[in-house]
C-alpha cells in the first residue's frame, strides 16, 4: 500500500486531543512511507495532519477545488496541489489515487466524503478499506445510528464489514496491514 486518502475536519476550533490524534496519524503515515492524499486544506485537522506528514518527511498530495483555493485555505506547501474545477472532480481524483480511506473526526464535509466512499464500496465499485478513526468515541453516535440500519433492515447485517472502526492511529494501520476485502452481499434484500 502506498497512498492513503484521509478525510477530516477543517475546523480550527475543535479540542486539542483531536489535533494530537491527527498529528500522530500523520507521523505514523510518514514513518510507514505512506503518501497522504487529502482535501488540500491548511486549516483544522487537515492542516495539522499535512504538516505532521511533512515534519516526518512524508509526501503530501492536496486535491482542492479552485473556489476553496481562492479563499486562501489551501496548503500551498503540498508536494503536489491538484486544483479541480469542483468538489465532484476532487473526490474522483482522491478515489482513484488512494488505496485506502480513513475518516478522522470531522463535520458535514468529512461525513459526506466517507459515506460516499462507503456507498461506492457497498455497490462494488471498489473493494478498498474504509476506516473510522474513532478518537475519544467521536463516531459512537453515528455507529449507533448504523445499528438501526441493520436492526430495521435498511442495510444488510453483513455489510457492517464494509468499514472498520479503530480507536487509535496504530489500530488503523494494524487493520490496513492485514486487510482482506470483505465478502459482502449484494446491496439489496431479495
Ligand atoms: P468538514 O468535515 O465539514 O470540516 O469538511 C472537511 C472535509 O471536507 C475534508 O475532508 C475536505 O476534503 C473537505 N473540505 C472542507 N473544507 C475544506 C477546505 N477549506 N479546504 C479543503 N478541503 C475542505
Amino acid at each position: 500500500m502506498n497512498t492513503i486518502c484521509v478525510y477530516c475536519s477543517s475546523s480550527n476550533a475543535v479540542a486539542p486531543h483531536y489535533f494530537e490524534a491527527a498529528r500522530e496519524f500523520g507521523r505514523l503515515m510518514a514513518a510507514r512511507g505512506l503518501e497522504l492524499v487529502y482535501g488540500g486544506g491548511s486549516i483544522g485537522l487537515m492542516g495539522e495532519l499535512a504538516r505532521a506528514v511533512h515534519e516526518h518527511q512524508g509526501r503530501v498530495v492536496g486535491v482542492i477545488p479552485v473556489s476553496l483555493r481562492l479563499k486562501e485555505v489551501a496548503y500551498e506547501a503540498a508536494d503536489e496541489l491538484i486544483v479541480t474545477k469542483d468538489l465532484r472532480e476532487r473526490k474522483a481524483i482522491m478515489d482513484q489515487r488512494a488505496e485506502a480511506f480513513v475518516a478522522l473526526p470531522g463535520g458535514f464535509g468529512t461525513l459526506e466524503e466517507t459515506i460516499e466512499i462507503l456507498t461506492l464500496k457497498q455497490l462494488h465499485y471498489h473493494a478498498k478499506p474504509v476506516v473510522f478513526l474513532n478518537t475519544s468515541g467521536f463516531y459512537d453516535a453515528l455507529l449507533q445510528f448504523f445499528e438501526q440500519f441493520y436492526r430495521e433492515k435498511f442495510v444488510k447485517e453483513k455489510n457492517r464489514h464494509l468499514y472498520h472502526v479503530a480507536a487509535t492511529p496504530e489500530a488503523v494501520f494494524a487493520y490496513l496491514d492485514t486487510y482482506q476485502p470483505p465478502k459482502t452481499e449484494g446491496k439489496w434484500f431479495a
